[in-house]
């Protein structure tokens, strides 16, 4: 008899549905119907089981060719690679567990690498913007049951996040808002007439790259200088921002999503900043929430794991040992890519090589480059040593953080394929060899003759200060 399984977590978009009813087959190996899901989460439900999968490790052979090997021989290339690589890089992490993101923590601890992961190349800028400006902020039930006024910024959510207007913000009944959308004011400002804009109550057309000066305008009006303003701002005529002000203003809730065409047109971090203060300023008169639409169903989570273990959510740069520090611009994957210090990439949990610039791909290919997903991809195409892994979400179990970092206990729906491993365990196995391999090293440093001492000698005799007297 085939099972149903309810309230089952969406391995895809930020939105991390976890009302999505999945039936399988009585041995728990196929997936026969997916309900509740969008079209695109459904597939991804479908098509892991309905496709050929790669189930074992496949390393390249020097004549170009790949050979698969077992995991632990997997692991043991892996460990050995790293312990010869200076400054080894992993990147990823949108489609894991917050279990594998910890287990990738304990491994580049103990390499002295760098963790980076796909918000360096997305909503990096949001973070950043956060840590200097803070922002009010609330859980998507909140706005599914207060929110009265909705702004789409740079998001198109029908295409990306297609459950988002019908699950949290436009469509649904909540507490306070019993007749859903009737209640509700949709506000899109997006330089394109996007399928979101279609069904928005107003469209600003903003001109690409120009939000800064938009939300100038904004905050003008909060500030009583609407007289100054000019007879159009980025494309946006007068009458236009003044009449979305006063929508803005009158809001009894208000939530401003935001998405990449903020984080990644001309301003970046200082276009989040500004909406932030727009925020603050309409909190004045008003009850306004800010949130970032984060793109994969977990991306949210390395941002947190990282975050309570080192202090810095994304470009964690391990190379001093547990002593971390981030720098976007110096620790950040795609820099360190382009300026070639990185001679060790592990890819995990995304496609690296379709989407990084491909003078970055050059650089990093120039040296090993392992991909660690459940499927073929560029990534997997191009790397020396390709590891399958379970799919997170619909063969693994484990948290995952939503967009509006509420976590949530993801259930596995299938088996994996018999002998493959999940990140964690394959993550945690190869740290374990790397244990081994540091061990062996330190003992056969011991071994060795000691024709000059390996330990920091103290110089009493000099006239130079000790260090803690220099400041
Ligand atoms: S909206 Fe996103 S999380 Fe929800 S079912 Fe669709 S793809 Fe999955």
């Amino acid at each position: 008899m085939p099972k149903t399984l309810e309230g089952i977590g969406c391995p895809f978009c930020g939105c991390s549905c976890d009302d999505v009813r999945v039936i399988v087959s009585d041995d728990e190996k196929k997936i026969l119907e997916v309900e509740n899901a969008c079209a695109i989460g459904t597939e991804i439900f479908l098509q892991a089981t309905n496709h050929e999968r790669i189930t074992k490790p496949r390393i390249r052979q020097p004549d170009g060719n790949v050979k698969e090997i077992s995991y632990d021989e997997a692991a043991d290339y892996v460990a050995k690679t790293i312990m010869n690589s200076k400054k080894p890089l992993m990147y990823g992490f949108g489609s894991t567990t917050c279990e594998a993101q910890r287990a990738a923590a304990r491994l580049m601890e103990l390499s002295g690498g760098i963790l980076d992961n796909c918000a360096s190349i997305c909503h990096g800028p949001s973070l950043m913007a956060f840590f200097d400006n803070g922002h009010p902020t609330c859980t998507l039930g909140v706005v599914k049951n207060r929110a009265d006024v909705i702004l789409y910024w740079g998001a198109n959510p029908v295409h990306a996040h297609p459950r988002h207007m019908a699950r949290y913000s436009t469509y649904p009944f909540g507490f306070f808002k019993g007749n859903g959308f009737l209640e509700r004011t949709v506000i899109v400002v997006d330089p394109r007439k996007t399928d979101t804009a279609g069904v928005a109550d107003y469209h600003l057309q903003i001109k690409q790259g120009f939000d800064y000066e938009l939300f100038n305008a904004f905050r003008m009006v909060m500030y009583g200088h609407e007289q100054d303003i000019p007879d159009m701002v980025a494309d946006v005529p007068k009458q236009s921002i003044l009449e979305v002000a006063k929508i803005l203003k009158e809001a009894k809730f208000g939530v401003c999503f935001f998405g990449m065409g903020l984080t990644h047109t001309k301003g970046r971090n200082h276009n989040v900043d500004i909406a932030i203060s727009l925020m603050r300023d309409l909190n004045a008169v008003s009850k306004w929430s800010i949130m970032a639409m984060r793109g994969h169903f977990n991306i949210a989570g390395p941002n947190k794991v990282w975050s309570w273990t080192y202090g810095f959510p994304f470009c964690v740069d391990l190379t001093r040992g547990d002593r971390a520090h981030m720098n976007p611009g110096e620790t950040s994957t795609i820099d360190l890519a382009i300026r070639d210090e990185i001679d060790l990439f592990i890819n995990i949990g995304t496609d690296a090589a379709a989407n990084f610039p491909i003078d970055a791909v050059k650089h990093l290919k120039k040296h090993p480059w392992i991909t660690i997903d459940p499927n073929l991809s560029m990534a997997a195409d191009i790397a020396d040593l390709h590891i399958p892994v379970g799919i997170s979400g619909v063969e693994v179990s484990g948290i995952v953080y939503r967009m509006d970092n509420v976590p949530i206990q993801y259930r596995k729906v299938i088996d994996m394929p018999e002998g493959m491993l999940s990140d964690e365990e394959l993550l945690d196995r190869i740290s374990d060899r790397l244990e081994e391999l540091i061990q062996e090293k330190v003992k056969a440093e011991k071994k060795k003759p000691e024709l000059i001492s390996s330990e920091p000698v103290l110089c009493t005799s000099h006239s130079a200060p000790p260090l803690n007297e220099t400041g």
